[in-house]
């Protein structure tokens, strides 16, 4: 009888904490130009995606990170057409903003072609719906490189990075931020994923700081995704217009209908509204980036 085989997620070593997982299959393994790159099946959150020893996607939770990190900038702004995704390999997040039919064009700028390929095999899900869409275009580059240089303008910008670490680290910095800014419309919004505050509270502090520097309004709104574990995952937010963040539920209702009302799993008006409800000590760590 062949030994069980665990696969541990390494992201917390330095905190001498692992998230293990019992491993069906191994799938795919690859060092990438970018990522050492691991999918598995697993017998309770189906195919696992790791890179760099971080856990990216499951098929069993995928939808919660990927319906709030998409429907809550995109409802919040109310009539974006022009999305940005920087990151996003899978295109998890990349279906979900395609449910949108306000959405006029989506551009998801991935620095790892070798994630999408990939993908297209293993995360049809995903991929299918979204290569077939006309509205999408790949671009493979550094997301730094892209909002430094485009002429673009977008009403929201997605950041489904990985951690700060190797080549995601460089969007975590001030100044990737500012040129995010920079191609931002005026009612733009853009969101980040932002880690887990119990476990990562400096990245939450430091981004915070640099939108609070940037735009009228920096904050996070959270969620609780297993696979990211630790607790709450942070999603940044940053926006000019404050109103934004605060909007009733009526107003999330009415532009849910609007959008044709497609199926979700975890977001609700209610749910988008009551995200913005920090705990206390996710609170605590935010003020912490405004005496930054
Ligand atoms: N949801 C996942 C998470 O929260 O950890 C992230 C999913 S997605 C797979 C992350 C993607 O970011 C990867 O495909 C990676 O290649 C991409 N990425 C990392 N650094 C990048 C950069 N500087 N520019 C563009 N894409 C980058």
């Amino acid at each position: 009888m062949a030994e069980q085989r665990w696969i541990p997620e390494t992201l917390f070593d330095d905190l001498g904490f692992r998230m293990t997982f019992a491993v069906e299959k191994v799938l795919y393994e690859q060092q990438t130009d970018h990522h050492h790159l691991v999918l598995f099946e697993q017998r309770h959150f189906g195919k696992v995606l790791m890179l760099d020893g971080a856990t990216q996607v499951t098929t069993k939770d995928e939808f919660i990170y990927h319906e709030m990190m998409t429907h809550v900038p995109i409802l919040a702004h109310g009539a974006a057409r022009e999305v940005l995704i920087v990151g996003g390999g899978d295109c998890g997040i990349a279906e979900e903003v395609l449910k949108h039919k306000s959405v006029k064009r989506l551009t998801q700028v991935e620095i790892d072609a070798s994630v999408v390929e990939f993908s297209k095999e293993h995360f049809p899900e995903f991929t299918g719906p979204v290569l077939a869409d006309k509205r999408f275009d790949l671009i493979i580059d550094d997301g730094m490189n892209y909002v430094a240089k485009t002429d673009r303008r977008f009403d929201g910008i997605i950041i489904d990075s990985t951690d700060p670490q190797g080549p995601g680290a460089v969007l975590f910095t001030y100044e990737f931020y500012a040129a995010c800014k920079r191609c931002m419309g005026e009612s733009g919004i853009m969101v980040t994923q932002n880690g887990v505050p119990f476990l990562q509270p400096d990245e939450l502090i430091s981004s915070v700081g640099h939108f609070r520097k940037l735009f009228a309004d920096g904050s996070c709104y959270v969620a609780a995704i297993p696979t990211y574990i630790g607790g709450h995952m942070a999603m940044g937010w940053a926006a000019d217009d404050p109103a934004s963040r605060a909007l009733p539920v009526a107003i999330l209702a009415e532009r849910y209908a609007a959008a044709g009302k497609f199926p979700t799993r975890y977001w609700t008006p209610e749910v988008h509204r009551a995200a913005f409800a920090l705990p206390r000590f996710i609170a605590e760590i935010v003020e912490k980036a405004r005496a930054g």
